[in-house]
């Protein structure tokens, strides 16, 4: 006689399975696929994606739901079993809110929506797409409408991405990001001494730089028995279960940083994905039933959290270049003459403001997303309308950044996200800026010797505390609480505050 909740627990490892493949199919896609294949595998994708959609609506679920919750009911609030059956009903109760009418023209806009932004951004014309957005944010505020929000209609959205997130907290958490980034920005840009040389104008062979930067993510602990690097324009990490957790990035002959710390923020990624408890594999805590991020990890944030880490607390600290730099050195010998680790360590630190995004340093990053954020609660709210968003995006980067960008092809159209209806998403990044350095600090504090250890290149300390209090749990808790469970303490910008200051104060000799 089986339980509720295994017979629960056993229909939801199909919808696993299901999703599963179809991440592989979209990997492939996004890998090795021959463009030839594209129609067909769009049609394998609906084909899985509707299989995934009727098995998880479907009566069967909502029976063995029923049994399993009647069954668990007793359990403590936080073990996995409760938090399992109760995430399966928080989202089964949203997704039968939207109405399949809503979801297939979603469906049907975005490749549209997505070819009229690629030709718009080419160009550098706003007013084609601007049509297109506005159909974008009529179906945002539809589906927010839907879902139900009680402040503010991107409360609705930002929950798909980072449930722990409301648009009165982001604004919270900006106004203080802003009072510490804004000062720090002008003191670094009044003292700002570029390198006397460019590092990278040499060639480094792509075979090198591929196993530079994988031996540095195994010595992360990224296990490659249960993964693989691979090359993608659009680099990306993905899992199909914490056994398969693979990783891609790009390279530049002449740019090294470009693969080696997409490689490492990937890597970050793949490190939550891998350390997930093997109990939880194909159940409802390893899985994305809205399927907006990878699938291990609780929320776009907290993934966020973890590559943002391993690739800019530790991969562009000192210590990490004085740990590699002998290897490096081996690696590139002629490339690297006359190179020191405390010039690597200024050359792959450097703050500008810019145009770009994708392209932005620590210091000047969040004020990238606090702009787009700020100008999609106006979309959704109604004080914004998509004619006037070039000329607020141009503000908007001329008070927070001090430059203007030149055309709206570096402007309002850089990101593929609005064209997709990815509203809602963006605020992840910064969420998972503020919470890595919370966690690194909260590290630093519990472990003891951490510091040493990462000064001599052993991270498994590191990636232990990680496991223990982030990684292991899936999806069990929501940022917030893993938050409070491992630093006593709920989301909070001094840390990552502190940590900017210290870093770029001694980078850019600041006044103390
Ligand atoms: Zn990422």
């Amino acid at each position: 006689m089986s339980t509720a909740y295994e017979r629960f627990t056993a229909h939801i490892a199909e919808l696993s399975d299901i999703l599963n493949s179809i991440s592989i199919l979209k990997w492939d896609a996004r890998t090795m696929m021959p463009p030839g294949g594209a129609v067909t595998r769009g049609a394998q994708l609906a084909t899985l994606s509707r299989l995934a959609q009727e098995h998880f609506i479907s009566s069967t679920t909502a029976r063995l739901l029923d049994e399993a919750e009647r069954e668990i009911a007793g359990e403590a609030d936080d073990s996995y079993h409760r938090r399992a059956v109760e995430q399966t009903r928080l989202y089964h109760d949203i997704i039968r809110r939207i109405p399949l009418d809503l979801v297939s023209e979603k469906a049907a806009l975005e490749p549209v929506s997505e070819g009229v932004w690629a030709e718009a951004k080419k160009n550098n014309d706003f007013a084609a797409f601007a049509p297109y957005l506005e159909k974008q944010v009529a179906l945002a505020k539809r589906q927010a409408e839907a879902v139900g929000y009680s402040e503010h209609p991107f409360d609705a959205l930002v929950f798909e991405y980072e449930p722990s997130m409301t648009a009165a907290k982001l604004a919270a958490l900006f106004a203080d990001l802003k009072t510490g980034l804004l000062p720090l920005l002008s003191a670094i840009v009044a003292n700002d001494q570029p390198l006397e040389r460019d590092l990278w104008a040499a060639d480094f062979p792509i075979d090198q730089q591929k196993a530079f930067a994988l031996e540095i993510a195994r010595q992360y602990g990224y296990d490659l028995s249960r993964g693989r690097l691979d090359i993608a324009p659009h680099p990306f990490e993905i899992s199909f279960t914490r056994q398969d957790v693979r990783i891609t990035t790009r390279y530049h002959a002449n740019y090294l940083p470009m693969a080696l710390y997409g490689t490492l923020h990937e890597t970050g990624h793949a490190l939550y994905e891998q350390g997930v408890d093997p109990a939880l594999t194909r159940t409802a805590l390893t899985l994305d039933f809205l399927g907006k991020y990878p699938v291990g990890g609780t929320s776009y944030g907290v993934h966020e959290s973890q590559s943002r880490l391993w690739e800019n607390q530790i991969g562009r600290s000192r210590e990490f270049w004085e740990v590699h730099f002998g290897r490096l050195r081996h690696t590139f010998p002629e490339q690297t003459e006359g190179v020191t680790p405390g010039l690597l360590y200024r050359a792959t630190n450097r703050v500008r403001p810019s145009l770009i995004r994708v392209e932005a340093d620590e210091v000047t990053y969040n004020l990238h997303i606090m702009l787009r954020v700020e100008i999609e609660m106006g979309l959704l709210d109604g004080r914004l309308r998509v004619a006037d968003l070039p000329e607020v995006w141009n503000a908007k980067m001329q008070e927070y950044l001090g430059v203007t960008p030149p055309d709206d092809a570096r402007g309002v159209l850089q990101d593929i996200h609005w064209s997709g209806g990815g509203f809602g998403s963006f605020p992840g990044y910064t969420v998972g800026n503020v919470m890595s350095a919370q966690f690194l600090e909260a590290a630093h504090q519990q472990v003891d010797g951490l510091a040493d250890s990462l000064t001599g290149g052993d991270y498994a300390p590191l990636r232990g505390w990680l496991t223990d209090n982030i990684y292991r749990h899936g999806r069990a808790f929501s940022g917030e609480e893993l938050l409070v469970r491992s630093t006593g303490r709920p989301l909070e910008t001094d840390p990552y505050l502190r940590y900017l200051e210290s870093k770029f104060t001694g980078l850019y000799n600041l006044p103390g």
